[in-house]
């Protein structure tokens, strides 16, 4: 990314964030950050705002989108991510899926930029095949309560191949599993500032459902580096990026109080309707075709997270 000029909407939330910083350590010489703060904060930010080459902007990617001057790549991450955040932002998500990421696409198309789409592993829904590939099409309820985002992002994958065939754009499609690391919102309902609190605080583990229904966490930094592999590359098909390491919530609870030391015993509440069963991406394609895989082990990932949670909890911050 030496030199390179860069547009990252979304730029203030926690991936957008921590792609921000890492193209600035990577050299490029211009890095801008537009975002409306809907779900993410200037704090994310804050620490890269005297480096050269970084600007942030305050704007809703819905209301049109102008960045001044030559730009090499547009880094689409501008959408609410967790499923609290999406439940109560349902119109919001919708409408940045759409309009922002047309947005997005017709910024890329003016300045001859490459385009790459936050996607997602939802787009698999609650997944009939397992492990995913990304040949896959996936099991979505397009009227269920996750559906404002799943098919926000499915119909974003779907504009941005329009673009590639008819506009002759060169995009990128990032399928990107279950992600975690420091930046997070401790509340923004997700499993892991969930659990990671729930361990600081000393209370219980909040388990939906059983706790049979599994994920993959992968570490943040590794996210980020298969993120800029796959800008760099050209492969304009979908790639699934994430660990493959599966486990079941209730392990997951466990590693948790492990790492922490600390956190109660486990309650069960009831499971969010359209909940995925399962989860684990299949990166065939990212290992043959980026030369990817994750390196950051969960023990080690969660020893970070929590060391943040722990420093930031202490100021204040992180909610
Ligand atoms: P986040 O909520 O922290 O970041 C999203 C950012 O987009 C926020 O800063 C928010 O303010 C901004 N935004 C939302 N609507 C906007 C608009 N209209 N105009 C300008 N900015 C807007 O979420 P995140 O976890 O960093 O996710 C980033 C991207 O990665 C999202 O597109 C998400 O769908 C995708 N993703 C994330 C994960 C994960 O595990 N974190 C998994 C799959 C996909
Ligand atoms: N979950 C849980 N307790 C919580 C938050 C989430 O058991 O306090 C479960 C949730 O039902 C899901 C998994 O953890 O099965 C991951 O949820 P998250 O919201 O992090 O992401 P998702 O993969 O569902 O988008």
């Amino acid at each position: 990314m030496k030199g390179q000029r860069v547009v990252v909407l979304g730029g203030a939330g926690f991936l957008g964030s921590h792609l921000c910083e890492r193209l600035l350590d990577d050299g490029a010489a211009r890095v801008v950050s537009v975002d409306n703060l809907l779900t993410g904060a200037e704090r994310n930010v804050a620490h890269l705002l005297g480096r050269a080459g970084f600007e942030s902007v305050r704007q809703d990617i819905t209301e049109g989108l102008s960045v001044e001057g030559p730009l090499d790549y547009v880094f689409n991450l501008a959408s609410p991510a967790s499923p609290i955040d999406y439940a109560k932002l349902p119109l919001e998500t919708m409408r940045v899926g759409s309009v922002g990421t047309e947005n997005g696409l017709k910024l890329a198309e003016a300045k001859g930029a490459v385009f790459l789409q936050a996607s997602t592993s939802e787009i698999y829904g609650d997944p009939l095949v397992h492990p995913q590939r990304e040949d896959y099409w996936g099991n979505v309820n397009s009227i269920g309560p996750r559906a404002c985002y799943d098919e926000a992002k499915r119909y974003g994958e779907a504009l941005t191949m329009v673009y590639a065939r008819t506009r002759g754009v060169k995009t990128r499609i990032i399928r990107i599993f279950n992600t975690y690391g420091p930046r997070m919102r401790l509340n923004d309902g997700r499993v892991v500032p969930a659990f990671v609190g729930q361990a600081l605080r000393g209370e219980d583990f909040t388990v939906f459902g059983d706790g049979s229904q599994t994920r993959s966490f992968c570490y943040v930094k590794d996210l980020i580096d298969g993120m800029v592999r796959l800008a760099l590359s050209d492969v304009t098909e979908p790639v699934n990026i994430g660990n493959p390491r599966e486990m079941t919530v209730r392990e997951f609870a466990e590693a948790v109080r492990a790492a922490a030391g600390g956190g109660g015993k486990i309650v069960c509440q009831p499971l969010p309707k359209d909940d995925p069963k399962q989860r684990q991406p299949d990166i065939t394609r990212a290992r043959e075709w980026l030369g990817w895989e994750p390196r950051v082990s969960l023990e080690e990932g969660l020893r970070e997270t929590i060391s943040w949670f722990r420093t930031v909890a202490g100021q204040g911050a992180g909610s």
